[in-house]
């Protein structure tokens, strides 16, 4: 029973962790596998949108105003006058910085390579100077405008967007180049603002993967993003993955990143997200899961341990006692009997034991019921309890039949003994439905002897009993040696 106890728990530990584990475990590789894809198909996207739509947005409003300055008559017939008040100018390019918040405005000129600027200094584009080349350059091309970031020499070399226009006069003349520049701090803000909150790292880079905007200015500005990402990122794959995801594992960590290409600037924006913190995280919530898992086991365990315990101790106790009368059964004193001579045997001791058996209990069975037998069963035996001692043992038999093993008691004493008790049943008076029942018993007792069994033990108590029913009844006969000789 001890040993099915035993496997029985240890099978219910071994299920109940099993399927914890399983369900935990699947649960996490189920939300890693949902995670990846929420980062690949809507967090990352999401991000290079809005951050994409960002720089539109803050491009376009700059981009009007330099459209304005190079079809405006004032800066054309100025030009065309042979840009004789300076002052004018300077003036027309103030309110322009004034009336639209930019950083700069200006105006460069064809003919005198003058570059007009609201703070009145008159500086002169040169060739030779290398933070003029952007003009140089722009005007050998065939574009009508375009965007330039830099950082502006005139407004503490802060990185700025310059929107640059070509001018015209009426005859289509090329006669300069005018137009604003705006600070990108904003846009440099969110992308700072988007590490923190989303945890993914941006940033702006040029086809050769010179970062020119990043979430981590202070590390990453003017550094090269081939060589961060130990080139999983390089210039073939900008290229062929503008506008895609890639994922690449960069010391040892999971990445995924989504690029765009921004035309504007002939840029890439990178947005890429570790997949470690996610795991960490998912990580963390597998063990509080595992270990409230564990509590629930061992509660489980602990729960069915108690009741098995409790169920197995209620069976042991029935498997040995008598239903009708709560004394020991048969069985219980089989086992019981060959204990106790073994005790007395080993501590010198006397034993005796007694079967008593009621008289004619058949007639008591059928002048009052089988139901009144029972009650007479329980009376007797709860009479006969109550007056032994506590190192004695009684049981019932079988039937109407009773032993009883009086420990270290010799015969002399257990005549005595048995004979009160004999003598007490025939005063029992038992009430059933308004009757009186009265009932003698007859009783057979023998002592251990030395070379006695427990068979030879019982029969010689059953000797004395049946010579006690054979002589008339209502009396106490012993059984010793001699007499079974
Ligand atoms: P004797 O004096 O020779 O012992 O006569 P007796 O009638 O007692 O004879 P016997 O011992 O052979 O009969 C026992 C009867 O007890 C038979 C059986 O119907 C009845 N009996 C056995 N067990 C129970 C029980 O649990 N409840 C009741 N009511 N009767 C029982
Ligand atoms: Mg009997
Ligand atoms: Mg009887």
């Amino acid at each position: 029973m001890f040993y099915h106890k035993k496997r029985l728990i240890f099978t219910i530990s071994l299920l109940l962790i099993l399927g914890f584990l399983i369900t935990s475990l699947s649960t996490y590789y189920v939300s890693l596998v949902a995670l990846r894809a929420q980062i690949t198909n809507n967090e990352l996207p999401i991000t290079s949108d809005t951050i994409q739509s960002e720089f539109q947005k803050d491009l376009l409003k700059p981009q009007y105003i330099a459209s304005i300055m190079a079809n405006d008559t004032f800066l054309i017939d100025w030009v065309i006058d042979g840009e004789k008040s300076s002052k004018k100018m300077h003036d027309y390019l103030r309110r322009i910085q004034n009336t639209y918040g930019t950083v700069s405005s200006f105006f460069v000129s064809v003919n005198t390579n003058r570059y007009y600027h609201p703070s009145g200094v008159i500086q002169h584009v040169s060739e030779n100077n290398p933070i003029d080349a952007w003009y140089f350059r722009f005007i050998n091309t065939n574009n009508a405008y375009e965007l330039n970031i830099n950082n502006d020499s005139n407004n503490k070399n802060k990185l700025t967007v310059f929107v640059n226009y070509k001018v015209y006069d009426v005859n289509n003349n090329f006669i300069g180049v005018t137009g604003v520049g705006v600070s990108i701090e904003n846009i440099e803000e969110l992308l700072i603002n988007y590490k923190r909150r989303y945890r993914q790292s941006i940033y702006v880079t040029d086809p050769r993967g010179a970062i020119q905007l990043s979430s981590s200015p202070e590390q990453t500005l003017n550094k090269n993003i081939f060589e961060l990402t130990k080139n999983q990122l390089n210039a073939t794959v900008l290229m062929q993955r503008a506008g895609k995801q890639l994922s690449y594992t960069k010391e040892g960590n999971r990445y995924h990143a989504n690029i765009r290409y921004l035309p504007q600037f002939d840029w890439f924006l990178v947005v890429e997200q570790s997949e470690s913190l996610i795991e960490d995280e998912l990580f963390n919530t597998l063990l509080i899961n595992l270990l409230i898992y564990l509590v629930i086991a061992i509660f489980v365990v602990l729960s069915t341990n108690f009741v098995i315990t409790t169920y197995q101790r209620r069976l042991e106790k029935m498997a040995v006692t008598d239903k009708l009368t709560g004394i020991y059964n048969r069985q219980a004193f089989d086992l019981l009997i060959e204990q106790k001579i073994e005790e007395c045997r080993r501590d010198h001791l006397s034993m005796c034991v007694a079967i008593l058996d009621i008289d004619h209990f058949k007639k008591i069975n059928d002048q009052y019921g089988h139901l009144a037998g029972d009650k007479v069963i329980q009376a007797l035996a709860e009479k006969m309890n109550k007056n032994i001692r506590e190192s004695d043992i009684i049981s019932r038999w079988g039937g109407e039949e009773f032993v009883l093993m009086l420990n270290g008691c010799s015969l002399d004493k257990g005549k005595v003994i048995v004979e009160k008790l004999r003598l007490s049943l025939k005063e029992l008076v038992i009430e059933y439905q308004g009757k009186t029942i009265t009932f003698t018993s007859s009783v057979g007792l023998t002592e251990l002897l030395k070379d006695d069994t427990k068979d030879s033990l019982i029969q010689r108590a059953d000797d004395a009993l049946y010579k006690a029913k054979s002589n008339g009844r209502d009396q106490l006969q012993v059984g010793t040696g001699e007499v079974r000789s």
